[in-house]
């Protein structure tokens, strides 16, 4: 509200209250938290944002009211960058993006290994196979050799 003077579009205020909501009857009033009823000196009434300096008016409540969201808009956002736990959450699923590359490297580094070793192993099976192959066929040969001896 602009009455840190006293004064309202260039008139003095005489009184002013909370404004109540189109919902407000006598027996159950109703209020706008954030939207006044002032009373100025040439008797006009007006409705001004009940938030400190600000000069927003409008002749009717409701015409005020959804001006209000500029303001939880403004305090709204140095805060996210302000606090510091508002941070930490920020840096947390970086810190799960980082700890997630680490793994996926050392799982590389694993699986590079294991192709590696079984590379090798296949060869040494391609190596060892014509010498299984020669070996049993020296070992049929000896067989047959006894067969025929029998
Ligand atoms: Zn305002």
């Amino acid at each position: 509200m602009a009455t840190a003077n006293g004064i309202l579009n260039g008139l003095e205020v005489i009184e002013f209250e909370f404004a109540e909501t189109p919902r407000s009857t006598p027996e159950n009033p109703r209020y706008y938290k954030e939207v006044l009823k002032v009373l100025l000196s040439d008797g006009t009434v007006v409705y001004n944002c009940v938030w400190q300096n600000c000069e927003f008016t409008r002749p009717k409540a409701s015409g005020v009211w959804p001006h209000v969201k500029a303001h939880k808009n403004q305090t709204r956002a140095p805060k996210a960058t302000a606090e510091p736990s508002e941070i930490d959450v920020d840096g947390l699923p970086l810190a799960e993006v980082i700890e997630r590359a680490r793994k996926a490297t050392w799982y590389s580094v694993q699986l590079d290994a294991a192709l590696k070793k079984l590379d090798k192993a296949t060869h040494e099976v391609e190596k060892w196979k014509p010498r299984a192959t020669a070996a049993e066929k020296q070992l049929a040969t000896i067989r047959n050799a006894f067969a025929a001896v029998a």
